[in-house]
């Protein structure tokens, strides 16, 4: 507002002094624009701009017929009325402005309570909740722990039998029978497995497994695997390689457990590659750390996938089509892996095959451990 009327104050005054040269000239220019300066700052207030509209008029006339520049006295007495009227309107709003104030700063506070409130309560909903959660996930996994080992205990009886069914203690046994004896016997034998890989989650998801750490030589834990690898390699004539470099680094590990994690890697390789492919397992060293990559020509696996094959019990698509799984192995190495400070990865492409890779660092005794997984996938 306070700009408004410099600027006409300013422009009427600039108008004023060329009236004194084009004194009816002036005058009718100043009609018109005052009633344009007006009408554009006034336009919420029609009222204003008929109102200026005659002053202007007005005004117009008295210069025309005194050939004055009375129009700045006028205008500049209607812009002191205009400011008074302004801070009159300010000053008797203040005790209002106030008022409102207080009243909203009330209401605020009034929500803010509120909002706290509710925020207090859903706080301790969830937490509710949560404890609900942790008290159920304490019983499912002691009903795992519990079911696997009573299921073990049997699943061992049968695969005594089922053995020496299969050498004859209860007589000779015709070829048929012989072939449904192998599939009961390969059925007992996956479920041995599950019943394996739940008991082991259950541990390590409890804190229970304890790392035995020794000096490890990977090479002879590697050619290990792959000696026991090489019938189910064979079966599928897929071709195993091993390639070594820098490989006589001794690590500090837990065997039984390094073990596991390769045979896992290893076997899922032959597992996810179609007859005739080729696996192949590259082992290196430096001062730091050790290397193990396992590249199969398998089926691979989406990027997406790639993110998730470590969580329990995923399978990809392809692989739920190709060869029975549980979906644990992986999430277990992958825990074991971590638990040796080391680091596991997957570069993998749909259709074109997969490369596991282990980290291992070279620790001395009472080094701490720290360590994660992660993918590059296609
Ligand atoms: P599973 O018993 O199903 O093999 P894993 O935990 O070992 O369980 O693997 C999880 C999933 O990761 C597999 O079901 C498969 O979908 C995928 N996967 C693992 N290894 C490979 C591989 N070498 N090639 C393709 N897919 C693989």
């Amino acid at each position: 507002m306070n700009k408004k009327l410099i600027l006409s104050v300013a422009v009427v005054t600039a108008l004023s002094m060329v009236q004194g040269a084009f004194l009816s000239a002036a005058s009718l220019g100043s009609l018109l624009f005052l009633c344009f300066f007006y009408t554009i700052f006034y336009t919420e207030c029609p009222k204003q701009v008929w109102m200026f509209f005659v002053l202007g008029l007005f005004v117009a006339l008295l210069n025309w017929y005194y050939s004055t520049p009375i129009i700045v006295v006028i205008f500049l007495v209607f812009t002191l009325i205009e400011c008074t009227r302004v801070i009159l309107m300010a000053i008797l709003r203040y005790p209002d402005t106030i008022r409102d104030l207080k009243s909203l700063t009330a209401d605020l506070e009034q929500r803010v309570e509120t909002r706290t409130m509710e925020l207090k309560e859903t706080n301790e909903q969830l937490k509710k909740a949560n404890d609900k959660l942790r008290e159920l996930d304490k019983m499912k996994t002691s009903f795992v722990s519990q079911a696997s080992h009573d299921l073990r205990t049997p699943l061992a009886a049968i695969k005594g039998s089922l053995d020496n069914l299969a050498i004859g203690v209860a007589g000779p046994l015709t070829d048929r029978q012989l072939r449904i004896l192998d599939r009961a016997t390969r059925s007992v034998d996956r479920l041995t497995n599950l019943v394996n890989e739940l008991l082991d989650i259950n541990r390590i998801e409890s804190g229970r497994t304890v790392l035995e750490l020794n000096p490890v030589l990977l090479h002879t834990i590697v050619e290990r695997v792959m000696q026991e690898m090489k019938p189910a390699a064979d079966q599928k004539n897929i071709t195993l390689l091993l390639q070594e470099t820098n490989s006589n680094k001794m690590i500090l590990a837990d065997p039984s457990k390094i073990e596991r994690i390769v045979g896992e890697l290893v076997n899922n390789a032959i597992k996810y590659t179609p007859d005739g492919g080729v696996v192949e397992i590259r082992l290196s060293g430096t001062d730091h750390q050790v290397t193990l990559s396992i590249k199969d020509s398998g089926i691979g696996m989406t990027k997406e996938e790639c993110g998730r094959i470590w969580d329990r019990f995923y399978r990809t698509v392809a692989s739920q089509h190709f060869a029975k799984g549980s979906g644990l192995g992986l999430s277990i190495a992958k825990e074991l892996v971590e638990m040796h400070g080391g680091r596991i990865r997957v570069d993998s492409e749909q259709g074109k095959g997969s490369t596991f890779t282990i980290t291992l660092p070279v620790r001395e005794k009472g080094e701490n451990h720290g360590g994660s997984n992660d993918c590059d996938c296609g």
